[in-house]
């Protein structure tokens, strides 16, 4: 039977990749978009130049209806959810001091919140077919911290601590709970940065280098064939951080 995987934030970065590994592994992938839509379609078309078919949908993961409205549509269409990527996220540089109550609720509702209920609008399903694989992507922000992201690195770790407990509590139902904590990955995410900035960052990292989508991706392609790994914070960074 084709598994059925739900990526969140799939239309570009990180999320694209994994789409993409997915897909191309014969798995029936919905490709989750917010704001980019045109990117979406995109790489549906791109992806069915190679007769692979994909769905994309339309939510913000932040709004547990959207959610909902985007699970059952998967659950009308395929039957299952076998694998959930929780990749969606946002990120917030600032001085501590500047944070704002609505930066916090921002950032904590895109990007911690949204684990939270996807997940438990997911697994309804999985524990009825009891088997499930879930993999969040938190950052090495949430293990060592960052300056200037004090937000981001919060909800980072509390996703972290999220994948470590369901898993414990999930695991006699055969449903894994994994997070990838990647390190400097060449995303929009971090456009911000200064060509010299990523001089910087590389020589500070063991392998020289900052890594790209795929290098996370792989990570996935092996995750969701794997069967005795739970409550790991996988992380991918280089050496960055040993
Ligand atoms: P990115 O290129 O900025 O992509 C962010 C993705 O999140 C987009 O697909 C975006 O979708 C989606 N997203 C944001 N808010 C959303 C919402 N409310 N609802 C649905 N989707 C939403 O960043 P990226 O580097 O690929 O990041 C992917 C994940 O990796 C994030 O969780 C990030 O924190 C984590 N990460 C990245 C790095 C890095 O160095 N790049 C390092 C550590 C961790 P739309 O454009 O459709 O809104």
């Amino acid at each position: 039977m084709e598994k059925v995987a739900i990526v969140t934030g799939g239309s570009r970065g990180i999320g694209k990749a994994i789409v993409e590994v997915l897909a191309r592994k014969n798995i029936k992938v919905v490709a989750n978009y917010n704001q980019s839509e045109e990117k979406a379609k995109k790489l549906k078309e791109e992806l069915e130049k190679e007769n692979i078919s994909i769905d994309i949908f339309k939510a913000d993961v932040s709004q547990r209806e959207q959610v909902k409205a985007m699970v059952d549509s998967t659950i009308k269409t395929y039957g299952r959810i076998d694998i959930l990527i929780n990749n969606a996220g946002i990120d917030q540089e600032k001085m501590f001091q500047d944070i704002t109550d609505d930066d916090w609720d921002k950032i904590v509702k895109v990007n911690l919140y949204s684990v939270f209920c996807t997940t438990q609008e997911v697994i309804k399903y999985m524990l009825n077919q009891k088997n499930g694989c879930i993999i969040n992507i938190s950052s090495i922000y949430g293990i060592n911290g960052g300056s200037c992201a004090v937000a981001y690195s919060a909800t980072k770790a509390g996703i972290d601590g999220m994948t470590k407990a369901l898993a414990k509590e999930l695991g006699p139902s055969n449903i894994r709970v994994n997070s990838i904590a990647p390190g400097y990955i060449d995303t929009d995410m971090n456009k911000r940065y200064s060509n010299e900035e990523i001089e910087q960052i590389k020589e500070e990292t063991p392998l020289v280098k900052i890594g790209k989508p795929e290098d996370i991706a792989k990570c996935i392609e092996w995750l969701v064939e794997d069967n005795f790994t739970t409550g790991q914070i996988i992380s991918i960074n280089g050496g960055w951080a040993i």
